[in-house]
């Protein structure tokens, strides 16, 4: 006869919660706080320290970053409206923070300009999108201050000179192995050490750096000043973007009476040994933007040789097929979605990761 309803679906596979080895999320209690393990302070790092630290759970945070002091290059960060939306659901008072040490440039005139005819192509209108979602307005933050605040309110977890070499599993969790060989236990591991990230290569068994790492050399290379400058546009334009073949050239309020512009130029790897430049990089950059629009000659004119850095971009293509988490291990920010600054997002997105990390763990926890 046949059956009057179908047959019932088969039991659910059991979901490996300790898998490969761990403790089971009700184990975890006050007195035995998870143990969060995070491999790099950029900003993707601390944002999920801070959300972690803050977040009410019982969460022991632990932060390994491989330098000993933190370096001023990538000078400020701009943080649109996304990523300082995300800051202000994390945490109002990390926000107030954040807004004191800010410079609004989402509500004054951004875009792209002619580099040599000097005329707008495109204004981007930041603030309207802001203003109907009432979220805030894109900013620019020093980069060194904006880990400060951060830094200042995650506490004494974070421990310079730590590199991560690799980690394993073992019973209760994960192992981390440090650059000096030391191991360190923990029940969770996120990768937020950036593009040469070394969890990354270990959860892919891949190299950190060359061939067969994912990570490629961008074709650009690309020269920031850092200065005060007393520019005729301040308070009126936030950044303008000078396009033209094979380099551009971007100018940026970044409040307080400085400015800090970079000279992206299409180039082989590694030009800065192999282009010589006997009168200093700002002649050359002068002599490259010839004929160029005349505010890039006046800032460059008020650079001195020691407030210009020098640098290859390196890029790696959108990790979309290979998963971004394994077992008790995840990815954040460049350690699996690296952008270009010109898109002014990856560290705004690690932030938005930092969140999303930090409330899925958070779920899982008793
Ligand atoms: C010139 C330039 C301008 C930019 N401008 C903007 C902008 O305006 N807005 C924006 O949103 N983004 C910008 N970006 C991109 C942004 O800087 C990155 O996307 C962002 O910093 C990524 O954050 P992260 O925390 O993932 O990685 P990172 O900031 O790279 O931090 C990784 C950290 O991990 C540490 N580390 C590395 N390896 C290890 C290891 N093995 N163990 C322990 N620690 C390790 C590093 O020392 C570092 O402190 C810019 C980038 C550049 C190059």
């Amino acid at each position: 006869p046949q059956p009057s309803s179908p047959p019932p679906p088969p039991p659910a596979a059991a979901t490996p919660t300790t898998a490969p080895g761990g403790r089971d999320a009700d184990l975890i209690t006050e007195e035995a706080p998870l143990r969060v393990i995070i491999a790099g302070a950029g900003v993707g790092g601390l944002a999920l320290a801070h959300a972690l630290r803050h977040g009410g759970n019982a969460v022991d945070v632990t932060v390994l970053e491989r330098t000993k002091e933190f370096r001023r290059f990538g000078g400020p960060i701009q943080l649109a409206s996304n990523a300082l939306q995300t800051v202000r659901d994390m945490d109002p008072e990390l926000y107030s923070s954040v807004e004191q040490a800010a410079t609004w440039t989402g509500n004054r005139t951004n875009g792209i300009k002619d580099g040599i005819r000097d005329e707008w192509y495109a204004k981007f209108d930041l603030g309207t999108p802001a203003k109907v979602r009432k979220m805030p307005y894109t900013c620019v933050v020093e980069r060194p201050e904006l880990q400060q605040i951060f830094l200042d309110r995650v506490g004494d977890c974070v421990q310079k000179g730590a590199g991560v070499k690799t980690y394993s599993y073992s019973p209760t969790g994960v192992v981390v192995t440090t650059d000096k060989d030391e191991e360190i236990q923990g029940d969770v591991l996120i990768g937020a050490d950036g593009i040469w990230s070394a969890v990354r290569a270990t959860m892919r068994n891949e190299p950190e750096k060359g061939e067969g790492s994912g990570v490629s050399y961008s074709g650009y290379t690309v020269f920031a000043g850092e200065l005060d400058y007393d520019s005729p546009d301040s308070n009126e334009v936030g950044y303008k973007v000078y396009i033209g073949p094979k380099q551009y050239f971007v100018i940026t309020d970044i409040g307080h009476g400085r400015y800090q512009w970079y000279a992206f130029l299409a180039r082989e790897p590694n030009s800065a040994e192999t282009e010589p430049k006997p009168a200093g990089s700002v002649p050359y950059l002068r002599d490259l933007f010839d004929g160029w629009s005349p505010d890039i000659h006046a800032i460059l004119q008020a650079t001195t040789e020691d407030e210009v850095e020098q640098r290859d971009l390196y890029d790696r293509p959108p990790s979309v097929l290979k998963s971004w988490t394994d077992h008790r291990v995840a990815l954040l920010g460049d350690s699996i979605h690296a952008m270009m600054p010109n898109l002014g997002q990856g560290g705004c997105q690690a932030i938005e990761d930092a969140k999303v990390i930090s409330e899925e763990l958070g779920r899982s926890l008793p």
